[in-house]
């Protein structure tokens, strides 16, 4: 039996898509063998690849003018590689803070010497809603943005404006492929893929190919984007299984009709919890209702004492993951794409059963 699961990280995916894997784990389409255990030049496995990458710019929109590449070393490697290859010394690389992930990606910057500009943050408030304006510093480099912060539980309901010139550049890890968004608007997208589109392992770059004539030179071989682009990610091993798998994934989202379909599953899911916050004294969501996230859905019970009795006991009836991350305690509900509806209805109705019996 399934259980609900809500984690923010490796996170559910599609029991489709695990039975599918399953039926060809040990013979691949009747290879004789294994994906996990498949050459990765070799012919079977470079359809396997190529199709993943098709499809994840067929779903986002993108054409030509965009690489996809799958790499290593999770979103957290991103925090490095965006400065090290696109600022420049004499520019400087500019961020909006929005709490927890958002502020380990400027870190990095500072970590190996960039200038760098804090164009906004939301830290006045403690991280709980998305700055509205910024202002960039001059000569910026490029703005990077956390378009969904998963341990906050605030999302970007916009694509940012940036002047004319100016790159911009997007950590997606936990909203990626979630709904619709103005993609072509963003020079890089990265994220990890555990979040929303696959296993841990790997981490998806979507690249504007124009980019790659404007990086850093003399950068070690595995920090520099050019390597990867310019052999299709196969410069050196790719996490295979995982892509494998994220092509699965990427397969089910078109059968399921595709970003606007999803969108609005998500949002109706989003929506259900966030009701009862609306409707509650005893549940207390944790983020300005406009900057909400139909991904991860934070909450507040009255107590500590009281949250702590809310996760186990919503573990004997098999929903687990509502611990917020360690960071800022509480309990949080991740909803990402492939949790199914009835998951979060269970949910719903445990939350109301719970409030009944404790308030
Ligand atoms: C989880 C997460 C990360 C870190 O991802 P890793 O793949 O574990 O390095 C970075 N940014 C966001 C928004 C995340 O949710």
């Amino acid at each position: 039996m399934r259980i609900h699961n809500f984690n923010a990280g490796p996170a559910v995916l599609p029991e489709e898509v695990l039975k599918e894997v399953q039926q060809n784990i040990v013979d691949y389409k009747g290879n004789g063998l294994s994906v996990m255990e498949m050459s990765h030049r070799s012919v079977e496995y470079g359809e396997i690849i190529e199709g993943a990458r098709a499809a994840m710019k067929r779903i986002m929109g993108l054409g030509d003018d965009y690489a996809a590449l799958f790499l290593q070393g999770g979103a957290s490697t991103q925090f490095l590689m965006v400065p090290l290859n696109f600022c420049p010394n004499d520019k400087v690389a500019n961020y909006i803070d929005t709490g927890a992930w958002a502020t380990k990606a400027w870190k990095e910057a500072k970590k190996i010497g960039k200038k760098y500009h804090i164009a906004a943050s939301s830290e006045d408030k403690d991280f709980t809603y998305i700055p509205k304006t910024w202002e960039l510093s001059d000569d910026p480099a490029y703005l990077h943005i956390t378009t969904n912060n998963t341990i906050r539980g605030s999302e970007w309901k916009i694509d940012p404006d940036v002047p004319a010139g100016v790159t911009l550049i997007a950590d997606m890890s936990s909203n990626f492929l979630s709904r619709p968004l103005n993609f072509k608007k963003y020079d890089l997208i990265y994220g990890g893929a555990q979040k929303n589109i696959g296993p841990a392992g790997a981490t998806f770059v979507l690249i504007k190919k124009n980019m790659l004539d404007r990086i850093n030179p003399g950068l070690p071989t595995m920090m520099d984007y050019k390597t990867h682009a310019d052999k299709d990610s196969m410069f050196n091993t790719p996490p295979a299984f995982s892509i494998y798998v994220i092509g699965e994934v990427l397969k089910w989202i078109e059968k399921k009709g595709g970003l606007e379909a999803l969108a609005v599953n998500n949002k109706e899911k989003a929506d259900y919890l966030y009701n009862i916050f609306d409707n509650s004294d005893f549940y207390r969501g944790t983020v300005v209702p406009e900057d909400r996230s139909y991904m991860n859905v934070p909450f507040r019970l009255p107590t500590e004492e009281l949250e702590k009795k809310f996760i186990a006991e919503a573990k004997t009836k098999d929903m687990i993951g509502l611990k917020g991350h360690r960071s800022v305690g509480g309990c949080r509900a991740s909803i990402y794409n492939s949790l199914p509806m009835k998951a979060v209805q269970c949910l719903a109705q445990f939350m109301l059963d719970f409030e009944r019996k404790n308030k």
